[in-house]
């Protein structure tokens, strides 16, 4: 006979009109008497801060060090790119091609030994274009990273990723908690991750897409993930802090709702790089 899941209900249903009438919600397998007990629970539930955590900077890439190391360059080389890098404006990589010192394998390789994972001379945007790992365009840019296959491995399902250096740990981890994938990451060069998110889903019908809602507090993310479970009818939730945003998804038969939620802030004040996508 089920009872409430939310823990200050009372209310329970006969097990048969539960079941024949259709009636409350289903959230992660547990029965809700009503929307607003799912809005409840998930407010209580979703361990979202009232303000933007912070967020330590990550080290610089010590990249001529790198190749020194490597045996790609010497370090008076490193060090020529150094001093005309202050006029050209590029990063020490760039001017070090610009140079004609290092090709872009050289750099690529070496961030990818110093990371310890493997990396992609060339990538066919193409083979993103039908949005493989079924997340959207909003959800790569925050992550900075792209499903570029899907597989199953020893009967686990793997997506195999591409990202720019550095590596996006806490990014990959979200990544795993919210598609239960695990990863098989591998380097690719700045412009190569540029043009893999530009064709990102770029074949998927508008319809069959994963809709992004974005706010900024916890109580519009609860009332919101109550309305879809109430139309899905029965739905999973899953939740992963990818800082300064909570990722959130909704997963049912209607299909998938992301929402990103920015606390203490607004859409407008997330970094340009993760807001300046155009919203399906
Ligand atoms: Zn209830």
């Amino acid at each position: 006979m089920p009872h409430c899941a939310s823990s200050d209900c009372q209310t329970w249903r006969p097990q048969p009109f539960v079941r024949l009438a259709r009636v409350g919600v289903r959230v992660d397998g547990e029965w809700f008497c009503s929307t607003a007990c799912v809005e409840s629970t998930a407010e209580t539930r979703l361990r979202i801060p009232d303000v933007a955590f912070e967020t330590a900077p990550r080290p610089p890439i010590r990249l001529g060090a790198l190749l020194v190391h490597a045996g790609s360059i010497t370090s008076a080389q490193v060090k020529e790119a150094l001093q005309s890098q202050g006029s050209s404006g590029l990063r020490i990589g760039a001017e070090l091609r610009r140079l004609g010192y290092v090709d872009k394998d050289a750099v690529l390789s070496a961030l990818a030994d110093q990371a310890g994972v493997s990396y992609l001379r060339t990538v066919d945007p193409s083979c993103v274009r039908q949005a493989p790992g079924g997340l959207c365009r909003d959800e790569i840019r925050a992550l900075g990273v792209v499903p570029i296959r899907t597989e199953v491995r020893e009967d686990i399902p793997v997506m195999v990723v591409a990202c720019a250096a550095p590596v996006p740990r806490t990014a990959l981890t979200a990544l795993r908690a919210l598609t239960g994938h695990k990863t098989l990451v591998y380097l690719v060069s700045d412009e190569d991750l540029e043009a893999l998110m530009a064709a990102y889903a770029a074949d998927v019908p508008a319809q069959s897409r994963v809709r992004v809602q974005w706010t900024h507090d916890r109580h519009e993310a609860a009332r919101r993930i109550a309305e879809v479970a109430a139309i899905s009818g029965d739905v999973t939730l899953r939740e992963a802090h990818l800082d300064p945003l909570t990722w959130i998804r909704v997963v049912g038969k209607h299909g998938v709702d992301t929402m990103f939620v920015t606390p203490g802030g607004t859409h407008e004040e997330v970094p340009q790089w993760l807001a300046g996508t155009t919203p399906h």
